[in-house]
């Protein structure tokens, strides 16, 4: 017999940035560890087919799914949290939900009807989400947005709709904020957000209440009169380190209370694991500074994931990190001494990016960390970078550089291949997704992943020009991986360095809490020994 799969929505109320996607992934996890297998979707309603061409400044940053899909940064988390890997199916946006439909509509898919919102896509939406459980226990849906905004009325009405067919459980999640005068927790914003989802014809099973203290009783008391839910189902979401939030959760029996709403079986719930990682995350003994170079040093959510990354590989070590911010177009103009900028600093990022804008003073730094003997880990852009500089200043080049930076330079180093000729609006097609390398026998790549044939995921038009390759290699300049057929220059690294190394790919994205990712741990470990030896 088929199993039986139960669906359970996240919705958010009162405004956004509440952290839905944070408690959708903490309950997911609750009901792992209670041995059911889960499906998590994420709904985003913006008009977007995906998050592909979303500026970072406005939305975070884009991540990349091994099929090569380009989603919403949550899904960051759900990877993390959820320790799955996931594919562009468990994202779904109101563009592509549309799109799907009216391509149907095209085809004459639905013989000379009229096509409404509802049914058409309501059922198309109901659709989506049946495929994506098939042969789980669970659907965790996050409805993005907050419910009122117009948007999302389309994924809430295929919600209710759903919940007249199969048993539904609905999770609210609300704010309950303190007011600073008094030191009361308020209930009001609650109460209202409960009453728009009733007027959409939903009513919750659990309300998650985020608030600055834990809740205390009365407020409970308070919030299950008013909104219609059972005192223990209404939960304490207080602030604390996203990764607490499935312990929080756990101390309050939420995934037993959803286990018992569908008559399903307990099965334990063991988080001993991620319970160290979280104690290596506060019991820290030691602190690193890692200088960070970037253009959109404005917001922290361009970097999710390397924050993360990097969270992950010092609660191993039980260190703290202080990330220093370097805005390289203040060292190109010198309006920032190099020296000055990373005088106290243990290692250096240069991440990701796009565009011309900064690169000189990322290349600038690149050379400070080579020859200061700096820990050093290139990121995609920050490797192609990393080749640069070492063309300009080891092999003489002086005019080499990328074409992405300057089209007309006579030295291309770092170029588009012949054979990305399909062409997009940026001028040629991305490498998107997991792509494999093999590393070199005995390198510094080989010794931290512990094995030659690897797995990243790349999104990148630009890659390492191989007529010069072997100039490159003569000079010193090790191509630790390189991709099957050797056309590719992945990782690159040096000898007699502490810790020099970088890779085309973005490792950060595979990184996870209980597996943080060897390149960040490596740079962690050099970081250390620079400080403390
Ligand atoms: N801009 C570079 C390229 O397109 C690097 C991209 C990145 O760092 N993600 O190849």
């Amino acid at each position: 017999m088929e199993k039986k799969t139960q669906y359970i929505f996240i919705t958010g109320g009162v405004m956004s940035g509440l952290g839905k996607g944070i408690l959708t992934v903490s309950i997911g996890k609750l009901l792992q560890a209670q041995n059911y297998s889960i499906a998590p979707l994420k709904i985003d309603p913006y008009l977007n087919i995906d998050a592909g061409t979303m500026n970072p400044l406005e939305h975070g940053e884009v991540f990349v799914l091994d099929d090569g899909g380009e989603v919403d940064m949550d899904l960051g988390n759900y990877e993390r949290f959820l320790e799955m890997t996931l594919s562009i199916q468990n994202n779904l946006t109101t563009g592509k939900i549309y799109k799907h439909v009216i391509d149907k509509e095209r085809k004459g898919d639905y013989l000379g009807k009229t096509v409404q919102i509802i049914p058409h896509i309501t059922c198309a939406i109901q659709d989506h989400i049946k495929k994506i459980g098939k042969g789980k226990d669970f659907v965790l849906i996050e409805v993005g947005g907050t419910v009122g905004d117009i948007e999302s009325i389309p994924f809430l009405e295929a919600a209710r709709e759903l919940s007249v067919t199969e048993d539904v459980y609905f999770i609210h999640l609300v704010l309950v904020p303190t007011l600073d005068v008094v030191g009361e927790q308020k209930t009001k914003p609650a109460q209202h957000s409960v009453r728009i989802l009733g007027n959409i014809g939903i009513r919750p099973n659990m309300i998650v209440c985020r608030c600055k203290d834990p809740l205390i009783n009365r407020t409970k008391r308070k919030i299950s009169l008013f909104c219609g839910v059972k005192e223990e189902d209404v939960i304490s979401d207080h602030d604390a380190n996203i990764y607490e939030l499935p312990l929080i959760l756990k101390e309050q029996k939420i995934a037993e209370k959803i286990i018992n709403h569908f008559d399903m079986k307990h099965n334990g719930s063991e988080l001993n694991a991620w319970t160290s990682f979280v104690n290596g995350l506060k019991n820290i003994d030691k602190k690193i500074t890692i200088a960070m170079t970037g253009k959109y040093t404005q917001l922290h959510d361009s970097y999710v994931s390397i924050n993360e990354a990097l969270n992950h590989a010092r609660s191993r070590y039980t260190c703290e990190i202080e990330i220093k911010f370097i805005e390289t177009t203040h060292i190109e103009n010198n309006t920032i001494d190099l020296k000055t900028a990373l005088k106290d600093v243990d290692a250096l990022i240069v991440p990701g990016g796009f565009g011309s804008r900064g690169t000189e003073g990322k290349i600038r730094c690149i050379k400070y960390a080579r020859e200061n003997n700096i820990p050093f880990l290139g990121l995609c852009l920050g490797f192609q970078l990393a080749c640069v500089e070492f063309a300009r200043n080891v092999c003489n080049l002086k005019d080499a550089t990328s074409t992405e930076i300057n089209p007309d330079t006579k030295i291309p180093i770092i170029n588009i291949m012949a054979s990305q000729k399909k062409i997009d609006t940026m001028g040629a097609t991305m490498r998107l997704g997991a792509w494999p390398a093999n590393l070199k026998k005995g390198s510094l790549a080989e010794k931290l992943y512990g094995k030659t044939e690897i797995s990243e995921r790349h999104r990148h038009r630009y890659e390492v020009n191989n007529s010069y390759v072997s100039k490159l290699e003569k000079n010193g300049l090790i191509f630790s991986g390189k991709s099957p057929d050797q056309k590719l220059m992945e990782f690159l690294e040096l000898d007699n360095h502490p810790y020099f190394i970088a890779t085309q790919a973005h490792p950060e994205l595979k990184s996870k809490p209980l597996t943080p990712h060897p390149l960040f741990l490596g740079l962690v470990e050099a970081a250390i020994k620079k400080r403390y030896n």
